[in-house]
């Protein structure tokens, strides 16, 4: 723990969980796995943070905040329950987070004759929605049937609009605006017709080795609960840290998670557009960008999201609020939603020991827009096949896992590896992209 300069000053940081809302992006890059979130609460172990104030930067609503003297915040630590936990039986694999790469792998293994557990901390799947709905249903189809119900708009043009008002359009890549509380839903409602599990509210903290797989605890309606795995699909998301209990280096530097805002805005002039908008140079969001994005009529979604370090300590709702005002005057926010968005290379290791890492938790996002949807659907896939083929082989070797990671770099995983150093260049200046596309 490093001290203040005073004699038993203790400096460190303070949560209010007033203003939390629980995204997670602290987490993702905690280098010590101090923090951890409840349904309700984020908590941090005095006892393990090393006062980095790394969570305090990223923080998008600046609940974390340096404190001077931390030594009255120590005695408040929660402390785990005590009571007697509940065993909730033995599953070939149980995956954690029911976003659309937990579901879509429990679908997948659950179809392959796998018997599954799916561990969601939300009460209700989908929900709340930390996404603006962007996605190429063509990536996802292949592997997730989608209806027509989880669709808002198809065919969305997009846009990229630089500071000095230069707009230029991007070829039509086919995309589409879901309804990702809907979708969520559906890829879990799948997952439970094809034979999974599904606890909802159960919030898993722990995880150790055992003989013959994993031993997860988790709480669920107020009471500790125990449950073995053969094998463990980390499905939750940028905050994971269950691929951190398994011994896999996940905290994320600050140059590589996005701190986001997004606002639900209603206004009748809304309904006028009808194409994604890209905002991009530093006067909008440093080191990211600001999205409008259609949300069917009278309704869009706007968010920014910018990299902490290059924000000179100014909030990202700053920019947003400037944003909204200046665009969208007397506009009504009739939702917001805070959130991280990793724009990194995957996870060196997203195969672990009888461990597959998918979605956001392994980084599987795209580094330069931050969209990660259809990477967690299609990642969510291939795990969960290779998952329920090491079930019925019995075989968790590296080898027979590693289909995952060869798989997956088959389908999109060499484009996110050279899209890295692009998104690297792009945040540092997204006009010369611009005129690369021109
Ligand atoms: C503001 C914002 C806008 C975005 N807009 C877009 C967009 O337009 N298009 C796009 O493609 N992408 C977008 N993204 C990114 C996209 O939302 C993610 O890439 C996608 O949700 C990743 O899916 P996932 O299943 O990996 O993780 P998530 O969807 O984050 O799901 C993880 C789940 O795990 C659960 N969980 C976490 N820890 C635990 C635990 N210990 N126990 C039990 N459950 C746990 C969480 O509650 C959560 O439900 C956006 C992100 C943000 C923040």
């Amino acid at each position: 723990m490093c001290t203040g300069g005073g004699s038993e000053m203790e400096r460190g940081i303070r949560i209010d969980n007033g203003i939390c809302d629980g995204c997670g992006t602290c987490i993702a890059v905690c280098p010590t796995d101090a923090l951890s979130l409840s349904a309700t609460t984020l908590s941090v172990d005095y006892e393990i943070c090393t006062s980095c104030e790394k969570c305090a930067q990223v923080c998008p609503l600046g609940a974390i905040e340096r404190e001077a003297d931390i030594r009255h915040l120590r005695s408040a630590r929660v402390s785990d329950t005590t009571s007697q936990p509940t065993f909730a039986g033995r599953y070939d694999v149980v995956v954690v987070g029911s976003g659309p790469a937990g579901a879509a792998a429990a679908y997948r293994a659950a179809m392959d004759g796998t018997t599954v557990l799916l561990l969601e901390r939300d009460r209700e799947i989908g929900t709340p929605v930390r996404c603006a709905g962007a996605a190429s249903i063509g990536a996802i189809r292949p592997f997730i049937p989608v209806p027509e119900s989880c669709i808002i708009l198809t065919a969305v043009e997009e846009e990229i609009i630089t500071s000095d008002g230069g707009a230029t359009l991007l070829p039509n890549g086919g995309l589409a605006i879901l309804d990702r509380r809907r979708f969520d839903s559906h890829v879990a409602l799948l997952a439970a017709e094809a034979g999974a599990n599904i606890l909802v509210g159960a919030d898993v903290f722990g995880m150790e080795r055992r003989d013959a797989g994993w031993r997860l605890s988790f709480t669920h309606n107020g009471g500790n609960c125990l449950v073995e795995a053969c094998l463990v699909v980390a499905a939750d998301g940028v905050e994971s840290r269950v691929a951190r209990w398994a011994g896999i280096e996940t905290a994320m530097s600050l140059d590589d998670v996005e701190s986001s805002i997004q606002y639900e805005i209603v206004r009748s002039e809304s309904s006028q557009i009808n194409r994604c908008q890209y905002y991009v140079g530093s006067i909008f969001a440093p080191g990211g960008y600001v999205w409008v994005f259609p949300k069917g009529p009278g309704r869009i979604h706007v968010g920014a999201g910018l990299l902490a370090p290059r924000a000179n300590g100014i909030r990202v709702r700053e920019y947003l609020d400037r944003f909204v005002n200046d665009r969208f005057p007397g506009a009504q926010i009739v939702a917001e939603i805070a959130g991280g968005v990793p724009v990194s290379k995957p996870l060196k290791d997203f195969v672990g020991d009888r461990l597959l890492v998918v979605g956001d938790a392994a980084r599987m996002s795209n580094p330069i827009s931050g969209a990660g949807i259809s990477a967690a659907v299609v990642t969510g896939s291939i795990a969960g096949k290779v998952a329920a083929e090491a079930c019925s082989m019995g075989k968790f070797d590296r080898k027979t896992l590693n289909r995952y990671r060869s798989e997956y770099i088959r389908s999109a995983g060499s484009r996110s590896h050279a899209l890295y150093p692009a998104g690297k260049i792009i945040s540092h200046g997204f006009r010369s992209l611009v005129r690369t596309l021109q």
